[in-house]
């Protein structure tokens, strides 16, 4: 099954759990629009090549789409959708104002250099302009884009359209009317969701005890694994796309970043592991922090850790979902473990459009209240239920989803 597909199959689960009529199911299965673009880009050399780009606007039903912008070689329309469709969910699950939407460049970033970079965005911009605003669709940083990126396309798009752009792109600079605390919010996130999961599974042990396991070593994984670690929790691997270190006493977070920035990657900086191994270990938590598809039907009967906390979008495939579940591990899925990101983005679009500025310390509390709550209402639904913690985080949401359809129709 593809990635969409599996999306919608699991609306349509959850959506006979919730009890949705069936035309609301497909309403919210179904992308409102998808917008595909080829980018022109002149390279450092002379040579010109063809980037396919995308943008798809799942729904809209509680507000204007919201979803990040990520610069990958592994985009395709199919990703974006599935992508654009957790966003829908994500949005309704930590109660924000918000549709569902995402976009993607298929090409690696890493490749270009910093101009290329810069054209690639400046060409995405432009090719967006006319669907996107601030009351339609605002977007956001993603895999492998960052505040610089989103500056670059929030000017452009001020250049084309002639409007004023900074309410529509979130995750800015600071510098740029940007959030502070929007870098490290979803990170943030993720830790107010291990210490929520913390509280509720594993009361006995105190955080020195608990063992954890990152993978992925971008804004997220770095920003969460700050964070546990300031805490106490031991961390004891960490990974990136090239090499993973394992340490049982605990890894040293600021060691480890200046040996990965001095050779380019974490290989070779502590004792390593491959990296499918870290995935295996026999800790606590596993906190997949990286990409979509890491734990499949292949190795989810090896998964030792009873607890995954999903920071990256979709690292369990469908297959390997149902397997866990079977096995009792219990799973905090991404559409509530990685909200503080979005959080984080709603509240920078909410000072941009008032023309304030918040603190940190109030953003902060705002992302942990959020987080918070619906955690309460995943264990709450999944008690209701008896379904998966997936499943309940979704039959919430689909709850607010269809009040928000059935207003819309009476109001109509
Ligand atoms: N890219 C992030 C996510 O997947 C943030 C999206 C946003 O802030 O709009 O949740």
């Amino acid at each position: 099954m593809t990635l969409f597909k599996n999306a919608q199959h699991v609306i349509l689960e959850a959506g006979i759990k919730a009890g949705i009529p069936h035309e609301v199911i497909e309403i919210l299965q179904t992308p409102e629009n998808c917008i595909h673009a080829e980018l022109d880009i002149e390279l450092d050399s002379g040579e010109s090549i063809r980037v396919d780009a995308y943008r798809s606007q799942h729904n809209s039903l509680l507000g204007p789409y919201k979803g990040g912008i990520r610069m990958s070689e592994y985009v395709t329309p199919d990703e974006v959708k599935a992508l654009a469709l957790w966003m829908m969910i994500k949005t309704a699950v930590v109660d924000l104002p918000y549709g569902g939407g995402k976009g993607g460049v298929h090409i690696d970033p890493k490749k270009l250099s910093e101009r290329e970079v810069e054209k690639v965005a400046r060409a995405y911009a432009r090719a967006l302009a006319p669907y996107i605003g601030e009351d339609r669709d605002i977007p956001a940083p993603d895999v492998n884009t960052n505040s610089a990126i989103i500056d670059i396309m929030c000017d452009e798009y001020e250049k084309v359209t002639g409007r004023r752009g900074y309410a529509t792109f979130t995750g800015k600079s600071l510098g740029n009317h940007g959030l502070r605390g929007r870098t490290e919010a979803t990170g943030l996130g993720g830790f107010y969701a291990l210490l929520k999961l913390h509280d509720h599974f594993l009361q006995e042990k105190n955080s020195r005890e608990i063992t954890v396991a990152v993978q992925g070593m971008g804004n997220v994984g770095y920003y969460f694994t700050r964070f546990a670690l300031d805490r106490g929790y031991r961390v004891v691997a960490l990974s990136d796309s090239k090499g993973a270190i394992y340490d049982p006493q605990g890894i040293v977070l600021d060691d480890l970043m200046q040996c990965k920035k001095e050779r380019g990657s974490l290989e070779g900086c502590g004792k390593s592991i491959p990296n499918e191994e870290l995935l295996e270990l026999d800790v606590d938590i596993l906190v997949p922090s990286a990409i979509e598809d890491v734990i499949t039907t292949d190795n989810a009967a090896k998964i030792k850790a009873r607890y995954i906390l999903e920071l990256a979008n979709g690292p369990i495939s469908g297959g390997a979902d149902d397997i866990l579940h079977k096995r009792g591990v219990v799973v905090i899925p991404d559409i509530l473990a990685n909200a503080g990101g979005v959080l984080g983005s709603y509240l920078e679009w909410k000072q941009n459009k008032e023309g304030v500025v918040y603190e940190e310390m109030d953003n902060y509390a705002f992302i942990k209240d959020r987080i918070d709550t619906s955690f309460e209402e995943m264990i709450h639904t999944q008690k209701e239920l008896l379904v998966s913690y997936r499943l309940a985080a979704y039959v919430h949401a689909l709850r607010r989803l269809e009040r928000a359809y059935t207003k819309k129709s009476i109001d109509r």
